[in-house]
């Protein structure tokens, strides 16, 4: 008798733990209560992005790290994975005139595409979106049912991965699986975090210490357990293992195109990146003023008074205000067309006039720039290919 209330005392306790290692932050009091009205197709807790790999079966899925939290952080593979016959790596091969050393890119090659879910874990809808796309690789439609013919069309032509989150200790502290209608401040709150006097670390500070510790009140859902933000790791000596997979990843897969997902609170848009060639940061900025025509054209909110992207020129003067930040790591480490894309929350602001939206148009600004990056690869794609003789 003894014997099985103990064994039933330790069944409760694993079923108590296994419950709890996906279990989420609760706003604090005084703050807005989580809207657990969601739709099924507007998921993004861990638990929703193990539910849905679970149902995995075209595509492969692997647990590509562990977080500083224990938790896992999972890539998912599509298409089968060409041989690009590399001989050496991405900045050798540059410097001896040719990256087709690196990767032999011909047109008997797919394209790869990497989409890198976010690494700052308050920026849920884009896990949202590629829990869709997850869906509209499997079986051809999104969560709500809608087809998507084209980008599954072309989505079935390429070598495509996913990493649903790039910091699951993020996303578990952070309280709240939409930010639709909230006030910025609060997504401020628990995605930037607060010192030890409830104070908002915001921008600029919340970069000025790193990693973050010491006075931290609530650890913002930017940073992993360790108070590192991986879109700011030391790239030459990473700190957390979830960067060094996400890098790992790029220089072995070679994408072609990589995108890292991001959310504010402004119109979406695509932004340029730091340090990159020339010759990329126009091909992304071409690839930016497509979207956003795109958006304009569909009734999307979009940037009305045209995009910035005339900062091609990193740096003239001191002291230098652009990061090499991630996206350019993504870059160096393979040659990709590697930039950020910021989705809008759906906050509302006192001072910034910002569009109305919903959890509908959230999901089709994420999938309208899934399908615009495909079909600009598709018609844009560099080949590396040995000089004909
Ligand atoms: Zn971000």
């Amino acid at each position: 008798m003894k014997n099985s209330i103990t064994r039933g005392l330790v069944l409760v306790f694993f079923i108590i733990a296994s419950v709890n290692v996906f279990a989420q932050a609760v706003p604090e009091v005084g703050d807005p209560p989580n809207n657990i009205n969601i739709s099924d197709f507007y998921k993004s807790k861990l638990s929703d992005i193990e539910a849905v790999l679970n149902t995995v079966k075209t595509g492969k899925v692997e647990t590509i790290a562990t977080s500083p939290g224990g938790l896992p952080v999972f890539a998912v593979y599509y298409g089968e994975k060409d041989d690009f016959h590399s001989q050496a790596n991405y900045n050798s091969a540059v410097a001896a005139g040719n990256p087709v050393f690196y990767a032999k890119k011909g047109h008997d090659t797919k394209p790869v595409i990497f989409f890198l879910g976010p690494v700052h874990g308050h920026e849920i809808e884009g896990i949202v979106g590629l829990l869709n796309l997850i869906s509209i690789a499997e079986t051809g439609k999104d969560k709500r049912g809608k087809e998507w013919a084209t980008l599954k069309s072309n989505f079935d032509k390429c070598r495509v991965i996913i990493i649903p989150c790039g910091n699951p200790d993020g996303r578990k502290r952070n309280p709240y699986d939409s930010f639709v209608g909230l006030p910025i401040d609060v997504m401020t709150k628990y995605g930037q975090g607060t010192r030890k006097d409830g104070t908002l670390w915001r921008w600029p500070h919340v970069k000025a210490v790193h990693p973050l510790k010491g006075d931290v009140g609530i650890l913002g859902a930017y940073f992993n357990d360790n108070g590192i933000n991986i879109m700011h790791d030391d790239f030459f000596f990473p700190m957390a293992e979830e960067t060094k997979a996400i890098l790992k990843i790029a220089r072995d897969e070679t994408p072609d195109m990589t995108v890292s997902l991001h959310s504010c609170g402004y119109p979406p848009s695509i932004l340029l990146p730091a340090y990159e060639p020339l010759f990329m940061k126009e091909r992304v900025a071409t690839l930016a003023n497509n979207l956003n025509e795109h958006y304009k054209s569909i009734g999307l909110p979009y940037w009305t008074n045209g995009l910035n992207l005339e900062s091609t020129i990193d740096d003239e003067k001191f002291p230098p205000k652009r990061s090499f930040n991630m996206t350019s790591a993504l870059h160096h480490v393979s040659g990709s067309m590697a930039f950020t894309f910021e989705c809008f929350h759906g906050t509302v602001s006192p001072k910034i006039k910002v569009p109305v939206v919903n959890h509908d148009d959230i999901l089709d600004i994420q999938l309208n720039l899934y399908q615009e990056m495909f079909s600009y690869l598709m018609e844009n794609r560099l080949y590396w290919e040995q000089a004909q003789k």
